[in-house]
């Protein structure tokens, strides 16, 4: 006999049914986490060829590379030692993040912070983090969104790795515009001072090692902005984690 609970989540299923976050196929019983097995296989999720300054995914056979064609006119950097990506922003993995941001999946979030904390582990990051802070939204938007889709992905990241998360330490002072429509310049301009850090809450990252968790990385604006101020404040260094590493122009 099947257990009560397997029961009710059958008769909820039939009610409700669940469908694929990314495919919208209805999800049979077997079918465990949002998205169907099948979608779920096709993302693409880095190996052991990356660029360790921006984490963009490279050709097969390349190897660990200091900097990348994309990241080299960044020549000023991301304010960042090293920066882990999934994938890049595309197929799967860019349907992922576009439904958890602005389709109300959040459960999506499980899935790509444990890729990312996979990742970290796998290049021997871990050893060198103190705390994780996700990438802050502007009060307005958050409110208007109902969550933080970074705060979301920070949190099983920061448990995998056995890490405290510092939650609204990190300020979104300026609501910027959206960086989707704006070029490689414009974007700086746009976030250069968009970041504080909570008065009073300096000691908490004085001297510490930061991993800094967002979900797509354009140019590095933001996730430079952020990492500047958090370093001003007294961060020792900043590592950034992101799910997706977008080339502009892409619609992040
Ligand atoms: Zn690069």
């Amino acid at each position: 006999m099947k257990p009560l609970k397997d029961l009710a989540g059958g008769l909820l299923d039939l009610l409700l049914p669940r469908h694929c976050a990314v495919s919208g196929r209805p999800l049979l019983a077997e079918d465990v986490g949002p998205i169907a097995p099948e979608v779920l296989r096709e993302v693409e999720i880095a190996g052991a060829d990356y660029c360790t300054r921006c984490g963009a995914p490279q050709g097969a056979g390349v190897g660990t590379i200091k900097e990348c064609l994309s990241c080299r006119e960044y020549r000023a950097g991301f304010g960042t030692r090293e920066i882990v990506a999934v994938g890049d922003y595309s197929g799967v993995l860019k349907e992922m993040c576009l439904a958890l941001k602005f389709g109300g999946e959040q459960r999506l979030a499980m899935i790509l912070g444990a890729w990312l904390a996979q990742l970290v582990f796998d290049r021997g990051l871990h050893q060198k983090l103190d705390v994780v802070i996700p990438m802050p939204l502007h009060v307005f938007r958050r409110f208007h969104r109902g969550y933080n889709q970074a705060a979301l992905i920070a949190s099983p990241v920061a448990k995998a790795l056995e890490k405290p998360v510092l939650d609204n330490l990190l300020k979104r002072t300026a609501n910027t515009q959206r960086q989707a429509k704006l070029s490689a310049a414009q974007r700086k301009g746009n976030v250069a001072n968009a970041f504080e850090v909570q008065a009073g809450r300096t000691s908490d990252i004085e001297g510490k090692l930061v991993l800094l968790v967002d979900d797509v990385m354009t140019t590095g604006a933001t996730i430079g902005a952020a990492a500047r101020t958090l370093k001003k404040a007294g961060a020792k260094a900043v590592y950034g984690a992101v799910c997706a590493r977008a080339t502009l122009g892409a619609d992040a």
